[in-house]
């Protein structure tokens, strides 16, 4: 089966001031070397600390910020490659919902207007048509036809996403890119476009790319998570096996944040101490060294590779064993015990 999206060793650099006086620009490495896929019908989580590249790589998926290298296949054909008119034909089949529902719809225009405009740029018809299709999508996502003239400050948050992901959908795309799209949201509106997000996705195999710091959300709507630290992925895998089992130190540390009901005593939850290294200047390396319990010398000095560690799971830490080194034994870091010097809260 042909995957939905390839994306192989995407870079994303940003030049930051400088030039004057012979002072030297410095770069911002926000998304270093990324390789990920998603299938027809799944859902990928990406996540990771404020500031690690996660929504830089959701806007560089869709090119909708420029890579600076770097390959993304969508449905066989090579994004990089495409034409501007190419790409806007192709963007009809991709498309992305934003965080915030107050800022990302236009307050001038209805709901009618809004979810029109994408159908007039991509798939022009007959008036009643289009005005079919809106209200189909309106019925998609629970709001119904009788708020086509309204305006999106007659709306409450939740409902503004639903208008954000009738906006979306209106055009039946095989992707869909959510950066944050429930983290402005209450928690029990939160579960309801969660759970939206999911129907949609079992009646038309709609592919999600979810980008979100919030866990429990990843957890709850997601097939496979990618964790990123500073521009990296460090770990994927299906998210049930990451989030029950996490094998790379930082995973570890993420995961031991997620607040879980426990009948017995509480959590032991690991904090990292320091600072997140500046994208400015990363340190040379694993990136996470700096704040890393475990780490050694050729850490300091050399990348680790994200390899197969077996369970349909890839890590980069060089503590991990590959799963098809010979010498493959018990891994030897898991989450029964916490590195040695990291403080539990
Ligand atoms: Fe820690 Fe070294 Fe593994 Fe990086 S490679 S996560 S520094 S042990």
């Amino acid at each position: 089966m042909t995957a939905l999206l390839e994306v192989r060793d995407l870079t994303k650099r940003f030049a930051m001031g400088g030039g004057l006086f012979g002072r030297s620009r410095k770069v911002v490495h926000a998304v270093d070397g990324v390789s990920l896929s998603l299938q027809p019908g799944e859902t990928l989580g990406i996540v990771g600390e404020s500031g690690c590249g996660k929504s830089t790589l959701a806007r560089a998926l869709m090119r909708l910020i420029e890579p600076s290298s770097g390959a993304v296949t969508f449905r066989g054909e090579d994004l990089m490659a495409m034409t501007p008119a190419e790409l806007r034909r192709a963007r009809q089949h991709m498309q992305i919902v934003f965080q915030d529902p107050y800022g990302s719809l236009n307050p001038r225009m209805t709901v009618r207007q809004i979810i029109d405009e994408p159908l007039r740029v991509h798939a022009p018809a007959a008036d009643a048509v289009r005005l079919e299709r809106i209200a189909e999508a309106l019925d998609v996502v629970g709001l119904g036809r009788h708020v086509l003239d309204r305006h999106p400050h007659e709306f409450s948050g939740g409902q503004r996403q639903r208008i954000s992901i009738a906006r979306a959908m209106v055009l039946r795309p095989a992707m869909l890119i959510g950066d944050e799209p429930v983290s402005a949201l209450d928690v029990s509106v939160r579960a309801q476009i969660l759970n939206l997000l999911k129907r949609i996705q079992r009646e038309t195999q709609v592919g999600y790319v979810i980008v979100s710091h919030d866990l429990g959300a990843i957890r709850y709507i997601c097939h496979r998570v990618a964790v990123m630290y500073l521009g990296r992925v460090v770990e994927e895998g299906p998210v049930e096996t990451v989030f029950r089992d996490p094998q790379h130190p930082y995973t570890q540390v993420l995961v031991s944040a997620v607040p879980v009901p426990r009948v017995h005593g509480r959590k032991a939850r690991m904090v990292l101490t320091g600072e997140v290294p500046s994208p400015l200047d990363p340190p040379p390396g694993c990136h996470f060294h700096t704040r890393c319990p475990l780490a050694t010398a050729r850490c300091r000095a050399e990348v680790p590779v994200l390899r197969d560690i077996g369970g349909g799971r890839k890590a980069a830490c060089h503590l991990l064993t590959a799963a098809d080194d010979p010498a493959a034994g018990p891994m030897p870091i898991n989450n029964a015990g916490a590195p040695p010097t990291a403080t539990r809260a």
